[in-house]
């Protein structure tokens, strides 16, 4: 059995009998991993007020391939994420990153890349106040980036074209798109205004904190989540149902009905 130290951020947490936790983490240097933290819940445990989603942490633990979770040794905090679990929209909002790493990736897979967007894009979330959804935007595209799925947004597959002034057909299955003149409607394919190509072209190139700092107009961000969570859910296994987006969902609903 061998001893692994890692730095960690914990996606979900999980009842164990009447004192333990199962927690699942992504970790920096062992990818996703369930580990057990014995004793967890008791007022005395070591582990006391540490083992809370989000939270950044160095753990110490037992890992032996054969077991399907692991055995939590030690747990030191690096940072925590205090606002994120105070404002409830914010809290909607860090669920989505942490549900799709949770059901996309695999056990075991050494992920250093997504470790550090995962980190980047909670400590934009919890430092922002404002342009949040843009924040969800960029971990979408770096994390389709990271999977080998970046979509080609360089220009029209027929003519190269690519300014705001057109329309243009987004291709899911192959990633690729072209203007309305150039191309046809397949079963696979969804408009995309100019706007909304311009905005995913500046997305994929600017840091999150930059991207919380631009408003992107309601009708345009819709267009451009719906492309990007068909387009993830076409191509990533596992997404097909997101909890946390749902929730999102209707909790926007409630405030708009307010
Ligand atoms: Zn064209």
């Amino acid at each position: 059995m061998a001893i692994n130290k890692t730095p960690a951020i914990i996606l979900h947490s999980r009842k164990q009998g009447e004192t333990s936790k199962i927690l699942t983490m992504l970790t920096e240097q062992y990818g996703k991993q369930e580990v057990i933290a014995k004793g967890s819940r008791s007022v005395k445990s070591r582990f006391s007020g540490l083992l809370e989603p989000f939270n950044h942490i160095d753990i110490v633990f037992y890992r032996n391939e054969n077991r399907s979770f692991q055995y939590l040794s030690q747990a030191d905090l690096v940072e925590q994420f205090p606002v994120l679990h105070e404002q409830l929209g914010k809290l909607a909002l860090a669920a989505i990153p942490c549900e799709i790493i949770n059901r996309s990736e695999k056990d075991g897979h050494k992920n250093p890349q997504l470790f550090h967007l995962l980190l980047e894009t909670l400590q934009a979330l919890e430092d922002r106040d404002s342009g949040l959804k843009n924040i969800i935007r960029c971990f979408h595209l770096h994390f389709l980036e990271i999977s080998g799925l970046e979509p080609d947004l360089a220009g029209c597959s027929h003519c190269g074209h690519n300014g705001a002034d057109r329309k243009y057909i987004f291709t899911l299955d192959s990633g690729v798109y072209c203007c309305q003149e150039c191309g046809q409607f397949t079963e696979y394919s969804v408009k995309m205004s100019g706007q909304t190509l311009e905005c995913l072209r500046w997305l994929r190139q600017v840091d999150m904190k930059t991207a919380a700092g631009i408003k992107i107009p309601a009708g345009i961000g819709k267009e451009l989540d719906s492309l990007l969570i068909t387009y993830m859910r076409l191509h990533v296994e596992g997404l097909m149902v997101l909890r946390s987006l749902e929730y999102l969902e209707q909790l926007q609903s409630k405030l708009n009905n307010k």
